[in-house]
């Protein structure tokens, strides 16, 4: 599988698998009969660039939307080099307006980072992607909507769903339900912005319930180099609520749980500790 060549998952649906040397999210194209929807712009020019060429080679009906998954970087930096009509959430539209006018600048983004806007992760990946930037344009969505959008591409449709979630408020999953695969970026994860890293019962439990109430068979993540079948996304989520619920039974008390867990990994303890640092958030 390389990482600059498109795969197809499925009879209408193709994807960019990402690239962590400068945290390239995966990037999707829906191709329908009378046109194609983009999922993510990428995190640089150059991101999108290479997806646009790739989603050229395949002879499918041009692209004519792009969709937005949340308004992180490494997603939507690659806009205004795609330049087609954009969707996104309410609030990652709102984010991306303000995000536009701001100074992206070494010394910029060392201010924000010591300010506690920008984190130190985001920072240094931002300066190896895009060593010189000072012609970066972001492109705020030109579309947004507050809980669903369906859209129809000729023969396949593609449902744009808000699911928020630790992550980032404004997530939305993009569910291709002819083909039974859903992009679902970085919802999952846990919030990254207020260190330390943390999962909020309250968020993640419903997110759990709505990735898995979609009839899908495949589930690409944002940063993942290989798609999760369903009944991986389940044994995964299964384990992340027996955590939470753990934590939610026994509080702060990591040796009880760890005990009650009886075996656990490295994973499982740091999903562990992103609960607890959820707890002392509420
Ligand atoms: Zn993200």
């Amino acid at each position: 599988m390389s990482q600059s060549k498109l795969n197809q998952i499925s009879p209408h649906v193709y994807w960019l698998p990402p690239d962590s040397t400068t945290d390239r999210p995966v990037l999707g194209a829906v191709a329908g009969e009378r046109s194609t929807l983009l999922v993510d712009a990428g995190n640089s020019p150059a991101h999108a660039r290479s997806f646009l060429a790739e989603v050229a080679r395949l002879q499918v009906a041009p692209p004519q939307f792009l969709v937005l998954t949340h308004w992180h970087w490494d997603h939507i930096f690659g806009a205004a080099t795609i330049g087609l009509p954009t969707l996104a959430h309410q609030e990652t539209r709102r984010r991306l307006v303000e995000m536009a006018g701001w100074d992206w600048s070494d010394a910029a983004l060392d201010e924000r980072v010591a300010a506690g806007v920008e984190i130190e992760f985001c920072r240094d990946m931002i300066k190896v992607e895009l060593p010189g930037r000072t012609d970066l344009v972001l492109r705020p969505p030109d579309i947004a909507f507050t809980e669903w959008v369906e859209l129809g591409l000729g023969g396949v449709s593609a449902q744009l769903i808000h699911v928020g979630g630790d992550h980032a408020p404004d997530s939305i999953i993009v569910f291709i339900p002819e083909d039974r695969v859903v992009f679902m970026s970085d919802c999952l994860a846990p919030d990254l912005y207020h260190p330390p890293r943390r999962y909020t019962i309250q968020q993640l439990f419903p997110l759990i319930d709505q990735l898995l109430q979609c009839e899908a068979d495949f589930y690409l993540m944002g940063h993942n180099s290989e798609p999760v079948s369903r009944m991986e996304l389940a044994t995964y989520t299964g384990r992340l609520k027996l955590i939470g619920q753990l934590v939610e039974h026994l509080g702060n008390d990591r040796t009880a749980i760890l005990a009650e867990l009886g075996r656990f990994d490295a994973d499982d303890e740091e999903d562990l500790d992103c609960f607890l640092a959820g707890l002392k958030q509420v």
